[in-house]
């Protein structure tokens, strides 16, 4: 079989450089690669769409998605620590021993809803909650800043052969979402 993959360009959504097709002239499938930040699960939305060489739209789209998110979160972080809302569950650091199958080292502590919490308890999840707020709302804004500096680089710019060297794709550390590697 012939290749299908000439060219390579740069995903308007996650910003690594990826494979395009060479019948339809879009991105080619793949992962996301911005570790551990729950806005891309799975394959990158940016599949299928033009490459950022060609078009900014999709990236621009997210830009604003990503500022949106960032507020959203900060509003968040903000609202918890004036303790308009609160989480719904405190660790009360007992681990659980009610299923003996599970090793010892695997048992989860019991959670109770906020208000059995003691005062400690309270406010322990609160402090976390807030940096796990602050934490998604600076990934949101790197991500946007990282797009935008991107988009500004090479949208109009040539699409790449693929014997091009590249620099490695940009991997940095965000919140650890749905089931992330970091524990
Ligand atoms: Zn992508």
């Amino acid at each position: 079989m012939k290749t299908t993959h000439t060219h390579r360009g740069h995903c308007q959504a996650c910003g690594a450089i990826q494979a395009i097709d060479n019948t339809t002239g879009l991105l080619a499938k793949h992962g996301y690669r911005v570790a551990g930040f729950g806005y891309f699960m799975g394959v990158c939305p940016g599949a299928g769409h033009q490459s950022l060489e060609k078009e900014r739209a999709y990236t621009d789209f997210i830009i604003a998605d990503m500022r949106r998110l960032a507020a959203e979160y900060a509003q968040h972080a903000l609202d918890l620590t004036a303790g308009k809302i609160h989480p719904d569950t405190v660790d009360t650091g007992v681990r659980d021993d009610s299923n003996p199958n599970v090793p010892i080292w695997k048992r989860p502590t019991i959670r109770v809803p906020f208000a059995q919490g003691t005062e400690y308890q309270q406010k322990r999840a609160v402090e976390l909650a807030v940096s796990a707020a602050e934490r998604e709302s600076r990934a949101h804004n790197v991500h946007g800043d990282m797009l935008a500096k991107l988009a500004a680089d090479i949208y109009g710019k040539d699409t790449l052969p693929v014997k091009t060297k590249e620099p490695p794709a940009r991997i940095y550390d965000g919140l650890k979402f749905n089931g992330g590697a970091k524990a």
